[in-house]
């Protein structure tokens, strides 16, 4: 069975003060045992040191995004070397907010997958189509494509989790049906199945992202392919606690 999968991606939100406060709720919240939930929690760059020598053991961190080969001179960014040297095990990769507004196409995310494996790091690969791509009917088209541009480079999904997040459904509260989510993680496993093998398409787990929240995290979960969330904003608050319950 793919054990379910919870992330908190706190993407560039906290301070100090903010970000000892969340661990002190995480570390205090009562929470299935590891062996029926993996839960990692992504702070920015700069409170990761910090986050993973506070955060209880059974949690576990992730960088939101590193460089697309070897460290060097690139002004500004982390190298999976580096996240692998701090003993970070995951890294958040393709995120819509970089796609959209840092122009992080299919092929360049592909590559930042493939490398970040290559290194020995976990890798949450985020894909999902937009509401215009949506209303047009080209979903399946778009997740396939960024999909596709992941498998073209990898061979290897174990250390892999696909992250479905439609982008109307990020940060809008407008979260999708949980009918809505499994269809598209159920055409996702049929795509891995028919392009990638039979044993990855059962194996990869994938999780659901977009307004995901306290109330309404019990009903997508009980959809047979969704494999657990990736959490925005609810991920700073206490009810990420009640989120990481939802999968028992
Ligand atoms: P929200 O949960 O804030 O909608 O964000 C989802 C997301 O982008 C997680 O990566």
């Amino acid at each position: 069975g793919r054990k379910f999968f919870v992330g908190g991606n706190w993407k560039c939100n906290g301070t100090t003060e903010e970000v000892k406060k969340i661990v002190e709720t995480l570390n205090a919240g009562q929470v299935p045992s590891p062996d029926v939930v993996e839960v990692v929690v992504s702070p920015p760059f700069v409170f990761l040191p910090v986050v993973k020598s506070s955060l209880r053991p059974d949690f576990h961190v992730a960088a939101q995004n590193c460089w697309v080969k070897k460290g060097g001179a690139y002004t500004g960014e982390i190298s999976a070397e580096m996240l692998v040297n701090l003993d970070i095990p995951w890294v958040i990769l393709g995120h819509s907010e970089r796609r959209a507004l840092l122009g992080e196409s299919n092929e360049f995310v592909g590559e930042k997958v493939a490398y970040a494996l290559s290194k020995g790091l976990k890798v949450i690969a985020c894909i999902g189509e937009t509401l215009e791509q949506r209303e047009a009917g080209s979903t399946m088209d778009v997740v396939a494509a960024q999909t596709k541009a992941i498998a073209a480079r990898i061979s290897d999904w174990t250390n892999v989790v696909l992250a479905y997040e439609p982008v109307w459904a990020i940060g809008t509260g407008k979260v999708a049906t949980p009918a809505q989510a499994q269809e598209v993680h159920a055409e996702l496993r049929k795509w891995l199945h028919a392009n990638v093998s039979p044993e990855v398409a059962a194996s990869t787990r994938i999780i659901y992202g977009g307004s995901v929240n306290g109330a309404n995290c019990k009903e997508l979960a009980a959809n047979p392919d969704v494999d657990g969330f990736l959490v925005g904003g609810a991920s700073l608050k206490p009810e990420f606690i009640d989120i990481i319950k939802s999968a028992e």
